[in-house]
């Protein structure tokens, strides 16, 4: 059974452990067998531009010279999601707070709707 060092704690850890047995830090760099393994394509580690060097959670025996990794989240991408996460609920904030200020100008709006359709259809 290999070991390999918490990140946290440095006491050591089955390298297939999901969390430190110790400091109960999760660890997302453990083996995971059939899922992609990413490759380095030039010069560079996969782990300078990983979310898990980023955020020091990674726990695999290989980093920071991983040329090799199941595991590798670019940091670049996660960071995309992030923001198009953030984006998106402030739009639906916006939409939010507009129609609350604006809801007696809505109500209006409905009504005058709903008098249309009467007068269409009787
Ligand atoms: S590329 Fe792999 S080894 Fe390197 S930090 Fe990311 S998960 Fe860890
Ligand atoms: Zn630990």
């Amino acid at each position: 059974m290999a070991t390999v060092s918490c990140p946290r704690c440095h006491q050591s850890v089955d390298s297939q452990a999901v969390t430190c047995p110790h400091c109960r830090t999760t660890l997302k760099a453990f083996g995971h067998p059939g899922i992609p393994l990413h490759r380095a394509t030039g010069k560079e580690y996969l782990c300078d531009s990983c979310t898990y060097h980023a955020d020091d959670t990674c726990n695999f025996p290989q980093r920071p010279y991983a040329k090799e990794c199941t595991l590798y989240q670019n940091i670049e991408e996660s960071k995309l999601q992030l923001q198009q996460q953030r984006e998106n609920t402030s739009f639906v904030a916006t939409v939010k707070s507009w129609v609350e200020r604006n809801s007696s100008l809505l109500l209006l709006l409905s009504l005058v709707f709903v008098c249309l359709v009467i007068a269409v259809f009787r």
